[in-house]
């Protein structure tokens, strides 16, 4: 097998370079550029249909692209993705679980597809952790939307993680659940180092988790930066009315 590349930025844990993802009328993505270090996490904001779904698709595989580069932990997503995809794990309200498997059958059959050493007692640490104790041996196609989510997060954890890749994480939770769930996620990457790219309507939560923003449009990059780095540069008070800004296309930069 010939050797990998170095990647273009050693310390990045995520690497994209000039991606696109046609579907036969929609250019999905077009041409988008990022890097992602070690231990940050970083926030995939954007309209509806802006095209953050199919890129994190791509960076899991579960997409393929139409052109560009993907690298994760220095692998070559084309070429190397075997070698690290047990690394790395995703969640995503779009991908449903077998209905008729429990909850914990159904983590059980993705952590013996991550190869977790020492199963039961992991899905016992993420019941204690996540509160899924009281469903645990319920069918999945049973749950609440909401009841569903932690077990998504839950799967997305089995494997302990480097590389979490996180779809609109809170999405259909109570305020509290939603509250925990972050803290949650905080607590992850804290214990664990991780790095995490997350998309994301709730602007609150971007501010609260995010150490980076990345402002997608139609397929684009149109900004990035830290919340309080866009906030300086639109003149703004709170990241929803910069999100406006740009959707709207209602102000630019200031002194752009
Ligand atoms: P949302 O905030 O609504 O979840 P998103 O930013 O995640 O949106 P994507 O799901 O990535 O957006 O979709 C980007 C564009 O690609 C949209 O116009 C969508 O209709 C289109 N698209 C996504 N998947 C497919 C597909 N399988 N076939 C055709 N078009 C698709």
């Amino acid at each position: 097998m010939p050797a990998s590349p170095e990647p273009t930025n050693p310390a990045a844990v995520i690497e994209v370079e000039n991606l696109f993802k046609a579907y036969k009328t929609v250019q999905a993505v077009d041409g988008i550029t990022f890097s992602i270090p070690r231990g940050r996490i970083v926030g995939l904001l954007g309209g509806n249909g802006a095209g953050k779904t199919t890129t994190i698709g791509m960076i899991m595989g579960l997409v393929s692209p139409s052109s560009g580069r993907i690298s994760v932990l220095g692998h070559d997503m084309a070429r190397e993705r075997h070698a690290v995809l047990h690394r790395m794990n995703f969640e995503s309200p779009y991908v449903d679980m077998p209905h008729r498997l429990t909850v914990r059958q159904n983590l059980t059959v993705f952590g013996m597809l991550y190869g977790v050493a020492r199963l039961g007692e992991r899905i016992a640490r993420l019941a204690a952790e996540l509160a899924l104790g009281d469903f645990l041996d319920r069918r999945a196609g049973q749950l609440s939307a909401g009841q569903k989510t932690r077990v998504a997060l839950a799967k997305a954890l089995i494997n302990d993680p480097e590389v979490l890749l996180l779809d609109e994480p809170t999405a259909s939770l109570d305020p509290d659940t939603a509250d925990w769930v972050r803290g949650h996620i905080e607590r992850y990457r804290a214990d664990h180092d991780g790095t995490i790219l997350l998309a994301s309507h709730n602007m609150g939560e971007v501010e609260r988790l995010c150490d980076d923003v990345i402002m997608m449009k139609q397929g684009r990059i149109v900004d990035r930066g830290s919340p309080a780095a866009l906030l300086a540069r639109y003149g703004r008070d709170d990241l929803e009315e910069v999100f406006l800004d740009i959707a709207r296309d209602r102000r630019g930069p200031i002194g752009a």
